[in-house]
């Protein structure tokens, strides 16, 4: 399961942020990720609950997924942002530019990464 190596990944990344903060506890943990991605949310929540149920730091800590939306680079004009949103049946997967119409674009990949970790630190 694609969803469950990625929370371990994500827990396995906040342990080492709780320890240079010497937390007490995890609150809660916001992740984004793209829309290629193909992380499905439920099943990343379900996988984090059912590791972070064993771990103390962790226990009862939320988290949140934001899907981001697609991002390109233009190969014509440098830009880089949300691909134009005009309709194109035939070209479905080929984006256009939204500062110059042109077709030669890369779409950028976006992978999950942390955003922010709430923690409750010691005094
Ligand atoms: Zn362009």
């Amino acid at each position: 399961m694609h969803e469950y190596s990625l929370a371990v990944a994500i827990i396995d990344q906040v342990k080492a942020i709780v320890k240079q903060h010497k937390a007490n506890r995890v609150k809660k943990i916001t992740v984004s990720a793209g829309p290629y991605e193909m992380v499905i949310p439920d099943l990343l929540y379900e996988a984090y609950d059912i590791i972070v149920d064993e771990l103390d730091k962790f226990r009862g800590s939320k988290l949140e997924l934001i899907m981001k939306p697609a991002e390109i680079t233009c190969l014509n004009c440098d830009y880089k942002g949300e691909p134009s949103k005009e309709k194109d049946e035939e070209f479905a997967f080929n984006f256009k530019c939204s500062k110059c119409d042109s077709r030669d674009t890369h779409l950028n990949m976006q992978y999950l990464t942390i955003e922010t970790v709430d923690l409750e630190i010691p005094e």
